[in-house]
């Protein structure tokens, strides 16, 4: 029954999927060393890593030069690798189609987060109206980290949902207004004035987070970024890249979406795309 698959393979019919290459399904077949998952409902990320190599070693799964990307958007049945799939049940149920977005936008949000390494206390600027935001929002306020977000004030219904979630919000496009906003809400919050941790989650916003990133800040962006420039060395910016999801954190959202940290209902969308909420396709 698992012709075709190696002996840690899962074959997974999907049930839904979303951006970036993300599912729910469960497991049809199995590798002779995975076969204690056959009938369960999983969670399956756009990447497995090799899991073994210097670059995996270094907390680099999602960039593995060994790594096998996969496409689920054309397929029903996937195969990938039963070391990295999450079993759903038990307590880790999730909804239908929303759960697709799961191991896509949601744990992305959570690399973010995870690779800037926020510590509590520290001032932290979002930008980007995207579902990338939304979540890494939700997770920053669980962590007891209430950041300042710069949004373009044209983006209604994105501005309505951070003033609901009570974060700062600078609705500008310029950057000494937007500089000003945030520098006021961290004074506010005792935090003086600690270097800034600038997260980027879209592309055609990165000028505006290396604007903001100031002497020793760090600036994290989500590739494909845009570019990125000289001057940053020159107030010792720190610049991390995030490429993809890291399937280690998967588990991890998944309890936080279940627990309610992460409002994942109201955080995906199955019909076309409504600005800042995660597609999820059922299959
Ligand atoms: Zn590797």
């Amino acid at each position: 029954m698992s012709e075709g698959l190696g002996e840690d393979d899962v074959a997974i019919e999907l049930e839904a999927v979303s951006e970036p290459g993300a599912g729910i399904g469960r497991v049809v077949r199995a590798g002779e060393r995975a076969q204690v998952l056959i009938g369960k409902r999983v969670l399956v990320g756009p990447v497995d890593p090799c899991g073994e190599c210097e670059v995996c070693r270094r907390g680099g799964g999602p960039v593995c030069p060994l790594a096998r990307r996969r496409e689920t958007r054309t397929q029903t049945t996937i195969v990938a690798a039963g070391r990295w799939v999450v079993t759903l049940g038990e307590g880790l149920e999730l909804p239908h189609p929303a759960g697709a977005a799961v191991p896509g936008a949601i744990a992305l949000a959570y690399t973010l987060y995870a690779r800037t390494g926020v510590g509590p206390r520290e001032p932290v600027v979002v930008i980007g109206a995207t579902p990338i935001s939304r979540f890494l929002i939700e997770i920053l306020l669980a962590k007891g980290i209430s950041p300042a977000i710069v949004a373009n004030p044209d983006h209604g219904p994105w501005v309505d949902w951070l003033l609901g979630k009570g974060v700062t919000v600078a609705r500008t496009t310029r950057v000494d207004e937007a500089r000003a906003t945030c520098t006021a809400a961290f004074a506010a919050q005792g935090l003086g004035a600690r270097p800034w941790r600038v997260i980027v989650t879209d592309g055609a916003e990165t000028a505006t987070g290396v604007a903001l990133a100031g002497p020793r800040a760090t600036l994290t962006v989500l590739a494909p970024a845009g570019p990125l420039s000289g001057d940053l060395a020159a107030r010792e910016v720190t610049v991390i890249g995030v490429a993809g999801v890291h399937p280690d954190l998967v588990v991890e959202v998944a309890a936080m979406c279940v627990k309610g940290d992460i409002d994942l209902t109201g955080g995906t969308a199955a019909g076309p795309t409504p600005d800042h909420r995660a597609i999820v396709t059922p299959v």
